[in-house]
């Protein structure tokens, strides 16, 4: 992995943010606010991309890449459900807990777990592993995928990149094993194009590979379909990467939610904290 375009994330770093939050839990403002497009210049920025779009198809095929979690879904629900029914296993040995969970809402969710816990009352070190395993072993399967809804404007647009002739490469950090078939299924229901000519559903092989260095290894085989018009992620680390990899895209940093101690974004991506047009 080139150091200097982002950082080196494993499962189990992820795993510890997970599991010891950051140092400061709480809801913080995005360290890259200031960056965000107004909406007369996000609406230029994704209407430049469609006319790239159609620019390129009188060469390649054009290829736009989203990521998921962040990018085009927004999963906040799947983890307020998950608190929610870990409140209903806790409704009698923990009362005060399962109370405090309950009240978990989309508005309230930080990045690491451990900082919703903390933020919503539950500091006890047991019970907070007790609900890292149970959130773990729901969060990332098929079956939760469908509590998750799109970024607004999202659908949308990428239902215009795809009617202008783009191939949509859905490239995501979710695993083949536990999580590729309810994300074709959520995709569908939440109306993304899949399952037609012009999209592709890339999950990382393994739960074990780091999503940066899978995405960093995938990157470069984007080209045997065709030419890499723009991509679109929720992590600084791999709009750097994807910018790297073909400097003449348009690199597009969603500002949701991202993983703690971000590098800097190359200076050429793009902020924009929805779809919305
Ligand atoms: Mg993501």
């Amino acid at each position: 992995m080139a150091n200097n375009v982002g950082v080196e994330r494993t499962p189990t770093d992820w795993w510890k943010v997970a599991r010891s939050g950051t140092k400061e839990p709480g809801v913080a403002g995005s360290p890259f606010a200031h960056l965000r497009l107004g909406i007369e210049d996000r609406r230029a920025l994704l209407e430049d991309v469609l006319a790239r779009v159609v620019a390129a198809r009188k060469q390649h095929p054009p290829v736009v890449t989203f990521d998921l979690d962040g990018t085009l879904m927004d999963n906040r629900p799947r983890v307020v459900r998950i608190l929610h029914e870990l409140a209903d296993r806790w409704k009698d040995a923990h009362a005060t807990e399962a109370a405090a969970l309950r009240k978990a809402h989309v508005n309230g969710m930080a990045y690491s777990l451990v900082d919703n816990l903390r933020l919503l009352g539950v500091e006890n070190p047991d019970l907070q592993e007790s609900a890292l395993r149970f959130w773990h072993e729901r969060f990332f399967t098929d079956a939760y995928l469908t509590h998750d809804v799109e970024v607004p404007g999202a659908v949308s647009f990428a239902r215009r990149c795809h009617r202008a002739g783009a191939t949509l490469v859905y490239l995501t950090g979710r695993d083949l094993p536990n999580m590729a078939l309810g994300t074709f299924a959520s995709l569908r229901d939440l109306g993304f194009p899949i399952g037609v000519v012009g999209t592709e559903l890339v999950t990382k092989p393994d739960f074990e590979t780091p999503d940066s260095t899978f995405k960093e290894t995938v990157a470069v085989e984007l080209a045997r379909i065709g030419e890499v018009v723009a991509v679109f992620d929720n992590e600084p680390a791999n709009c750097n990467i994807l910018r790297e990899v073909y400097p003449s895209c348009v690199s597009v940093f969603v500002d949701t939610l991202h993983a703690p101690d971000p590098p800097p974004l190359h200076s050429e991506v793009r902020v924009i904290e929805s779809f919305e047009s």
